[in-house]
């Protein structure tokens, strides 16, 4: 087991039909959460580092979590993806992939020539360095990779706007050989303005006629039943981030209201006991527990 690209994950989900989590970490003790709770759960697991939240904290440079990162994920006894989220352009990509990265995610832009153009060519390069590519057709709405500000919140309308279209997915897999395809059905990045819309239909339909392993931005906040609907139409990766973090900030915030004192190394300590709660339960909702 042990170090994996997406492929080599996602394919035997399609098979047996379960979905497999991927969040983004920024430092060694979330990464720690997740990859034991994935070990705890005999689950695989996708962690991905994310270039607009790079973008916006630049006080560490997460490349370097990269390869004492594959060294875990080498020495794991489950599968683990380490890949890129929204990657933005073919520098910066091909920048990751040099840095240790196993997949990448490439961004998608409004216009479907100029996002099969640069799709085709960063997965050529990438393939060639067995490194797998995650395309994106359909914006997912909200900022990617990035925390669910109140400010970025998406209106149902803007996420209906932006569905994928059956037709442009079909296009954008067959001319560019990418991996796996984000598509856009109702979830957006952060937390939701009011309880999210999941065109399911649309899922059903993606799944029949793409080939590839489907993906969605944006899992935070649906609710148990979608989950479990979700993945039984079809889709096989789920990031989820926001939730993820909400769970630690939450359990500092109780643990400082209760307590005269607590050290920093505490806090860190039980905020990501709770991170590592919660990505068990969601491994046991998504049905990959087990299945490493
Ligand atoms: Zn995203």
């Amino acid at each position: 087991m042990g170090l994996c690209n997406l492929n080599q994950v996602l394919h035997k989900a399609q098979k047996g039909k379960y979905g497999v989590l991927a969040t983004v970490l920024f430092n060694f003790d979330f990464t720690e959460a997740v990859l034991n709770a994935a070990e705890e759960r005999r689950s695989p697991v996708i962690l991905m580092i994310s270039e607009p939240l790079q973008r916006k904290y630049s006080y560490f440079n997460f490349k370097r979590l990269i390869w004492p990162i594959r060294n875990m994920a080498e020495e794991s006894s489950v599968p683990v993806v380490l890949h890129l989220d929204h990657g933005q352009n073919y520098k910066s990509i091909i920048e990751y992939i040099d840095s240790g990265l196993t997949s990448v995610m490439i961004s998608g832009s409004g216009d479907l020539g100029k996002n099969i153009n640069k799709a085709k060519e960063i997965t050529e390069i990438a393939h060639k360095y067995g490194v797998t590519v995650e395309g994106e057709v359909g914006a997912i709405e909200g900022e990617g990779g990035l925390e669910g500000k109140t400010e970025l919140k998406s209106k149902q309308e803007d996420i209906e706007k932006s569905y994928t279209k059956l037709e442009e997915a079909k296009k954008f897999v067959k001319n560019t050989g990418v991996d796996s395809l984000a598509v856009s059905i109702g979830t957006s990045h952060g937390f939701f303005k009011s309880k999210p819309k999941i065109n399911f239909t649309l899922i059903s339909e993606l799944a029949r006629e793409i080939e590839v392993p489907l993906v969605i931005h944006g899992a935070t906040g649906l609710s148990v039943n979608d989950y479990k609907e979700i993945i039984k139409r079809g889709i096989v990766k789920l990031n989820y981030y926001t939730g993820l973090i909400t769970e630690a900030t939450e359990e500092i915030k109780r643990l400082v209201n209760t307590r005269d004192y607590i050290s920093f190394t505490r806090l860190n300590h039980e905020s990501m006991q709770a991170v590592n709660k919660k990505v068990k339960w969601l491994m046991d909702i998504f049905g990959c527990t087990g299945k490493a």
